[in-house]
């Protein structure tokens, strides 16, 4: 019996590549988006009246640096218009496939145009009038566990302290180093030497430059490494417009990327992940 496409799950399905149990997490998720952008944009209004960046550091220092929240607003911006987009070209009525919503005097409901989603509120009640067309999605197991992973992050955005980023074992004891994102270096509490924080991190970052890997799981591993977000929507799109190469895919076909290119590529692109901010509806695909 196939199982569910999600990486975490293990729940068997039917027909559809994600099972209930995550399909319903995800509406329970989407439900919560009003209130959970309500409260980002305190947040954000915050970071910008004390020009406080999480982890702020000058902006000559390419490491390390955690999202601003308005970032992790746009991320999540990205990551559900973009398959908005994907579910609407693939089930929209030029297809004519039907919608399955009945209007309240029973007849069909028959959509000719994509209305514009203006604001997330939108577009999270968009995704949550098509539970179908998401469970029949062919990336279905990649759009539920992006959708996820956006809205966990706008959730780790507000109101969270600084994190402490992970610098590596340290070199003299093997002890785990975490250094307060404002600092420059860290001592180790077990050895008691002190490291430079970047040189740390760089290395921890040399050491997966060899490695392939999904955009998935680069998504989930790298901004942690980087300091800074990067979606699996992210590599994606750098792949398809050519900026990014394609290696030998994994077990279940999906294509795999080198991360040091992907590294290169994330430090050569300025900070902060834009989204333009345009309607849905006349949003291309593949946007850089
Ligand atoms: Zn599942
Ligand atoms: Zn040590």
């Amino acid at each position: 019996m196939p199982t569910c496409a999600l990486p975490d799950c293990t729940r068997p399905t039917n027909e559809a590549a994600v099972c209930r149990s995550c399909l319903d997490l995800l509406r329970t998720d989407l439900a919560t988006i009003p209130d959970l952008v309500g409260e980002l944009d305190v947040t954000i209004a915050r970071q910008a009246r004390t020009g406080q960046r999480v982890g702020g550091r000058p902006s000559e220092e390419p490491l390390p640096f955690n999202a601003a929240a308005s970032e992790i607003r746009d991320d999540l911006r990205g990551v559900l218009s973009t398959w908005i987009r994907d579910l609407w070209e693939t089930y929209g009525p030029r297809r004519e496939v039907p919608t399955g919503e009945v209007a309240a005097d029973g007849t069909p409901v028959a959509v000719s145009e994509l209305d514009p989603l203006d604001t997330l509120p939108d577009m999270a009640a968009w995704l949550r009038r098509h539970p179908s067309w998401i469970a029949a999605h062919p990336a279905a197991g990649d759009l539920v566990d992006e959708m996820l992973d956006a809205i966990c992050r706008v959730r780790r955005a507000i109101d969270v302290p600084p994190e402490r980023l992970y610098c590596g074992p340290c070199p003299d004891c093997g002890t785990g180093l975490y250094a307060r994102p404002d600092r420059v270096s860290v001592t180790c509490r077990e050895c008691d030497t002190r490291h430079d924080v970047a040189e740390l991190r760089a290395a921890l970052l040399a050491a997966a430059r060899d490695h392939l890997a999904t955009a998935t799981e680069i998504a989930r591993a790298l901004p942690g490494l980087l300091g800074r977000e990067l979606s699996a929507n992210t590599v994606r799109t750098w792949a398809y417009t050519g900026r990014l190469a394609k290696r030998t895919p994994d077990a279940q076909g999906r294509p795999r990327y080198r991360v040091g290119e992907v590294i290169d590529l994330a430090l050569s692109t300025p900070p902060r992940v834009t989204y333009p901010d345009r309607s849905c509806a006349k949003m291309p695909i593949s946007s850089g």
